[in-house]
């Protein structure tokens, strides 16, 4: 790479424990007046309790479940149109922010929402605003242009202008109480983003710089939210929403490579967690990719070097209880999740050329 680069990150930030209480001065600062809030179920309460106090929240919508499906996106948006909502504050884990910018999106338009979803007709381009407050510390949708929504069986990462968030409300206290198994899952899901925007080949040097800090901050504090568990060690807790939030700056215009296009075929396969599949392949792309680039990453995130970083992830995996091996995630075709591996366009970004016969190899290590 030369010294020509582009960088841009349009999602205004605000960071901070206590931080929600501000979203009614985030949603003034945006002269919004009329929102949706979509959420999951375990914020239902919250919501509710949000609604009574700010007046620009005019419904919500709770039902947003973990891989989250069209049809609660196309509720979302319908809700926004009963109650002419110029906006959609998206406020949970990955699931319920995607919901949100994806309902936001196609609110405005009179095509079928399935159009839009296969990329038959193009976005309208007058989207509701989006705000986003993660509860999990992990997916960085917050500031991505991503929208992941399956449709059934089928899980389309969409990349689009459209679902560009206008503002992000990061508050640590709201990942406090995740459940330590979640935490880790979602916890090396930012270190993916982290690592796959860094080993990309679109990578950056301003995306770079993040990427090392939340590689530093994610090997330095997840062990320690996963061993005080949930609404304990809140500087561990705070230390890792902050490094989501990095992980998503990361990637955000690289993009991923490699392991998080082995994730969707997995996904598809098992039905397992998002940070769970990507976490399965991630130590070993860390060895397939390891080059002087990335020993130099772990130097400055205060690692020895790749082995001691692709060890650390089998290490938190293994006491975490993740699934490490196929065999414990069930009966699997490995050609077939090579194959459908090997054809994601994310594939293309890795720096190590990785077909089909290299992605059979790698996935029969992990048999
Ligand atoms: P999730 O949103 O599916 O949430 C996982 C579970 O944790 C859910 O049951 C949820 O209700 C619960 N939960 C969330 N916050 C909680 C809290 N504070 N306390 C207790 N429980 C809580 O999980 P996720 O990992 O945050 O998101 C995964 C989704 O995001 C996947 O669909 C994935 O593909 C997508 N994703 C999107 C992007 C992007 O840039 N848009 C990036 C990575 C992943």
């Amino acid at each position: 790479m030369g010294n020509d680069f582009f960088y841009a990150q349009p999602v205004k930030t605000w960071f901070g424990e206590s931080c929600l209480d501000r979203l009614g001065e985030v949603l003034a600062a945006f002269q919004i007046e009329r929102a949706v809030l979509v959420c999951g179920r375990h914020f239902a309460a919250a919501a509710a309790a949000l609604q009574e106090k700010l007046p620009a929240v005019k419904a919500v919508f709770s039902a947003v479940e973990p891989d989250p499906q069209l049809s609660g996106a196309v509720r979302a948006a319908e809700l926004a149109r009963e109650t002419g909502a110029d906006t959609i504050i998206g406020i949970g884990g990955g699931s319920a922010l995607d919901t949100a910018k994806f309902a936001a999106a196609i609110a405005p338009g009179d095509a079928e929402p399935l159009a839009y979803y296969r990329g038959e007709v193009p976005f309208p381009t007058n989207p509701l605003k989006i705000v986003c407050v993660p509860t999990t510390a992990g997916t960085g949708s917050e500031v991505t242009q991503v929208s992941v929504i399956s449709n059934g069986n089928e899980k389309r990462t969409i990349n689009n202008p459209v679902f560009m968030p206008k503002a992000a409300v990061v508050d640590p206290l709201l990942s406090f109480s995740v459940p330590a198994g979640t935490a880790v899952c979602t916890g090396l899901d930012a270190l993916a983003h982290a690592l796959e925007g860094y080993w990309s080949k679109n990578h950056q040097p301003i995306s770079d710089l993040m990427a090392v800090e939340a590689v530093r901050l994610i090997t330095q504090n997840l062990e320690k939210v996963r061993l005080a568990g949930p609404n304990a060690d809140l500087p561990a807790h705070s230390a890792m929403a902050y490094a989501a939030l990095l992980g998503g700056l990361s990637f955000a215009l690289p993009k991923t490579a490699a392991c998080h296009a082995c994730s969707y075929p997995i996904c598809e396969a098992f039905h397992i967690s998002h940070g769970e599949a990507c976490a399965f392949t991630l130590d070993s792309f860390v060895r397939i990719n390891a080059d002087e680039r990335l020993e130099e990453l772990c130097r400055r995130a205060g690692l020895s070097g790749t082995e001691e970083l692709a060890a650390w992830i089998a290490n938190i995996k293994k006491k975490a209880g993740l699934r490490t091996r196929l065999s414990e995630l069930g009966e699997a075709d490995i050609p077939a999740l090579a194959a459908a591996a090997a054809v994601h366009p994310l594939m293309q970004n890795n720096p190590v050329p990785m077909d089909a016969a290299a992605l059979e190899k790698m996935f029969e290590t992990l048999r």
